[in-house]
């Protein structure tokens, strides 16, 4: 049965990160709708525009615009064995619409949450840089480039994602305590909850997602 997981935890818990450890361990997709929608936001289009200005407020994209990214995305062929969602649902109606979709079509969700203290978020993400050109990401404590901040890749000078500048963190942190918490809670209602602690290294929270997920088949 195709197993569709869901990594749940506050902007800077590593939910991108581990997303992609998982996908090439089992080799099911990643799907971030936090990438999708970055991607857009660089086109010239009417959506894009206004992908842009929401993203750079600090706000959530709307559910019908998620939603629609989503069942287009999870439809094609590579999702068939599994796949992988960072950064969806955030809000109880996009999870009822996933519940949906993955009732549908006979896959079995599993929800991880990962617990990480608000302390160890803030610093984490003030420590983020990307690569503007190449997209590569980096981490000044745990991740740094070789030499100074420069794309290890491709030379660029690397900069503070637009939502990881301080002010944008905390009504990031603010509106995922608003909308998003409540999903976790959606799901705990309903028992389908494996929780992990977070304030771990990478590769022991990685460990633990993997055992977590096997545990799950056959069920
Ligand atoms: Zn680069």
């Amino acid at each position: 049965m195709a197993k569709v997981i869901v990594l749940m935890g506050a902007p800077g818990a590593g939910k991108g990160t581990q997303a992609q450890l998982l996908s090439r361990r089992f080799g099911w997709p990643q799907i971030s709708t936090g990438d999708i929608l970055r991607e857009m936001a660089e086109q010239d289009t009417a959506l894009g525009r206004h992908i842009k200005n929401v993203l750079a407020s600090g706000q959530l994209v709307s559910d019908e615009i998620l939603a629609d990214i989503i069942q287009e995305r999870t439809e094609r062929d590579d999702c068939r064995g599994g796949y992988i969602l960072d950064g969806f649902p955030r809000t109880i109606r996009q999870a009822q619409l996933l519940d949906r979709l993955v009732s549908e079509r006979g896959h079995e969700l599993v929800v991880i949450n990962i617990a990480v203290t608000r302390q160890a978020l803030v610093a984490r993400l003030a420590a983020r840089r990307i690569c503007p050109r190449c997209g590569a990401v980096y981490n000044m404590n745990s991740r740094p480039p070789r030499q100074d901040e420069l794309c290890d890749r491709c030379g660029s000078p690397l900069r503070l994602r637009s939502d990881d500048h301080p002010d944008a963190i905390q009504r990031r942190l603010e509106v995922y305590q608003e909308q998003t918490a409540p999903v976790i809670d959606y799901y705990r209602r309903q028992k389908k909850v494996a929780e992990i602690d977070g304030d771990r290294s990478m590769d022991e929270v990685f460990q633990d997602l993997v055992r977590v997920i096997r545990e799950r088949n056959g069920r």
